[in-house]
Formats: structure tokens, sequence, C-alpha cells
């Protein structure tokens, strides 16, 4: 590494103030990458690409939203995997909740579920927003603790529905077994777990232009900690790096990939130092495991991911909605593509397409018509790019003369 970019490092690492309006560190990162990547292609050749995966909805709006693709050289492929835990949630159990729904159950719910479509109808229903039209009792919640409170008001059956990554997990494992939830409301525990998506994603690449880099996520590693993410650099020979979500956060962690490519290292840096530790939350981890058993999961549009999913233990069933309200679990044998005709989904969630390969996209499909459920979710990839622009600012960074092909 040169004795500039050492000194760069440094002062990354000393300087408490590094986000937004930081321009002169912008344009040192972007430097750097131009560098490093000139190096690149010199051992390499012209026709390098460099597929680098985010696994968060988060930093997928932080490089659409900023335009971050039009900042990074065209050998450089950025692409968004599975961080949209709704996107990928099965139809089937929002079908079961409907069900529940229309039968007179109060139900609990984050705002971009209550918009999420099923492929079949529920009593000519196809979500929990058009199930409230007909007099559901369907309430909008940011999170369990309110759906705790406003149950205990009413006491009538009322269910939550979970879904998340990690990150909500403990939350729900301390309300559990801190007994907070009052009898009348139950858990349906939908969660996902990232790691075991990330090498089945990766997996999947290998097939064709492997991945090159991954930009793991930072809310997750929160919980879970860098480390988690060890055994998956390893086996993949890949750098991963824990990022924050302000745009230098995602450049200087696209510079780190870089960098260890150019060195032909691969490992994991923690970038999120200021929210993420090497452990994670050993407490949260405690209490997650605690509650939960670990179960091989069906991913919407995807199909079974083994050990991806988290339900309750069976003994704190007293709290769980699938045994309090017969909801029927997925067998794999049973599970079918569950995505509207033309929806792709399941391959812009894997990395395999782009919203704009999909003929729907903008067409039928748009974020007050959404069709599938990248385009319902504020995480879904379709989302961001209808509002903020996909691939738009390395079009308007082409007519200013700015591109960086
Ligand atoms: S644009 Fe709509 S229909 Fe097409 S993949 Fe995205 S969500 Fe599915």
């Amino acid at each position: 590494m040169s004795r500039e970019l050492e000194h760069f490092y440094r002062v990354v690492e000393g300087v408490e103030k590094i986000f937004r309006l930081n321009n002169e560190l912008a344009r040192i990162i972007v430097q750097n990458i131009e560098k490093v990547m000139g190096k690149l292609v010199e051992k390499y050749g012209n026709d390098l690409k460099i597929k680098i995966m985010n696994f968060c909805g988060t930093h997928e709006w932080t490089v659409t939203h900023f335009g971050l693709r039009s900042l990074v050289p065209k050998n450089i492929e950025l692409i968004a995997g599975p961080g949209c835990p709704v996107c990928v949630t099965p139809s089937h159990y929002i079908e079961e909740v409907l069900r529940l729904a229309l039968d007179g159950v109060v139900v609990y719910t984050y705002g971009d579920t209550y918009r999420l479509r099923t492929v079949k109808p529920v009593k000519e229903v196809r979500s929990l927003s058009e199930a409230r039209s007909l007099g559901a009792l369907v309430k909008v919640v940011t999170s369990l603790a309110e759906a705790i409170e406003d149950s205990k008001k009413h006491g009538k059956d009322s269910i939550f529905i979970g879904i998340g990554f990690e990150t909500v997990a403990s939350g729900y494992a301390k309300a559990i077994l801190s007994k907070a939830i009052p009898r009348n409301l139950k858990l349906l525990s939908l969660v996902k777990l990232t790691p075991p998506a990330m090498k089945y994603t990766l997996d999947i690449h290998r097939q064709e232009l492997p991945v090159k880099g991954v930009i793991a996520p930072g809310h997750v590693s929160t919980i879970i900690g860098a480390k988690a993410w060890q055994k998956v650099s390893e086996e993949f020979k890949i750098p991963i790096v824990v990022s924050g979500f302000e745009p230098i956060d995602v450049m200087f962690s696209i510079l780190e990939i870089l960098k260890q490519l150019s060195e032909d290292r691969y490992r994991v840096v923690n970038e999120y130092k200021r929210a993420v530790t090497w452990s994670g939350d050993e407490v949260a981890q405690r209490m997650i495991n605690e509650v939960f058993d670990v179960v091989d999961d069906a991913w919407r549009g995807i199909g079974f991911i083994p050990e991806s999913g988290l339900r309750l233990k069976s003994r704190f069933r007293i709290f769980d909605a699938f045994e309090e309200f017969k909801i029927r679990e997925l067998g794999k044998n049973e599970w079918v593509y569950d995505l509207s005709p033309g929806c792709r989904c399941a391959d812009i969630i894997l990395g395999k397409a782009l919203p704009t390969n999909c003929p729907l996209f903008m067409k039928v499909c748009t974020p007050s018509t959404p069709v599938g459920p990248c385009m319902v979710s504020i995480e879904g990839t379709c989302s961001i790019w209808a509002k903020h622009g996909g691939m738009i600012a390395i079009e308007i960074a082409k007519d200013l003369g700015i591109d960086k092909g």
C-alpha cells in the first residue's frame, strides 16, 4: 500500500466527522478507488469486471440515492443482494394472516408489510390494506412494543407479524423472556437470517461471474458482530467489509475491497466501528439462542434456504401465533413459486437481474401500483430504483462529462 494510502487510512480512523458534507474526504476516496483500480487493471487487463454485492436495502438506498455508481470506475458492478426481509416473506404466510384478519383477529404489522400483495387472493383480498378497507382490524405499528401496549388496551385476540432479520429478533426475544407480551397477543416469527442467505447467493454467482467483494449489512452486524462474516469470507475467499450507511462509508468499503483484491488478500474489515464490534451484542445473541430455533426457511420466489429462519422454541408456545391460530407451516414439498407472472423479484434479490430488466418496471409496476414485493418495501431494490433513479446518475454523469468510464 502506498504511503499516501496508509496516511489516508489513518486520517479516516482519526476523523470523527467523516460524513455527508466532507467533500474533501469523498474526493480522496474516489481518487484512491481509481488508483487501486488502475493497479488491478494493469494486473488483470482492461476487461476486468469486479462484482461487489451489498446485502442490505439501506446500502442499496445509499448507493442509488447518492448516485455512487457514477463515482466508481466502469469495471465495478455494484449490485444488490437479499437485503429486504419483507421482499422475501412467502406469500403463504401473508395469506394465512389475511384469513385471520377477515375472521376478526387484530393484526399488527409494519407499514411495508401492510401493502404486500399475495399471489393468491383470500376471499378476494390480496393485502392487509385491502382487508382493512373491508373492515378488518389491521393496525400499522413501528415495533412489537407498540403492539403490546395497544393490545393490552382492548384484550382481543391479536397477532403481530414479526418480519425482519437478526436486528429485530433480539427485541422479540427480550419481550418474551421478560413476559411483556399479554396473553391475547401472539408473535408470528418470520425472522430470516442473513449469513445463510449470503452463502446461498454467493454460491449462485460462483457459476457465472463470481462476486469479488461484499458490503456486509451494518444493522444486522450490530447484533451478530463482524465475526459472523469470517467463515463466508474464508469459504469464498473474498473481502467482506461491514459498512455504515453514509455515502462515504460505502465508498470507503468499496476502496477497502479493491485494496484487498489488489494485494491478493481477503478478510473481514469492520468499517462501521462506531456501531459494530467484532463479537456483536452477546447479550442479544444469547437471548435469540434461548428463545428461537433455527429452521430451514422459505424465501419468496427463491425456495428453501437451509438454516435461514427463526421460529419460537416449543417451550414458548404460549406466545406463538403458529400454535394459537393453527397457522400452517409451509412444507418443503408444498413450496411453489410465489411471485406474480412476469415479476423478477427473485432474480433481483439474488443479484441476477436489475429492476430495469423487468418488463413490468415502471410500466405496470410502480410504487403506487406495486406488483411484486420488491416494489413495496422501502428496502426493496425496485422501489429504491423507482424513487431514486437506479442507473440515472450514470447517465447524468455521462452528460456532464464526468463519467468514470
Ligand atoms: S418491477 Fe415490480 S414486477 Fe418487476 S421485479 Fe420489481 S417488483 Fe417485481
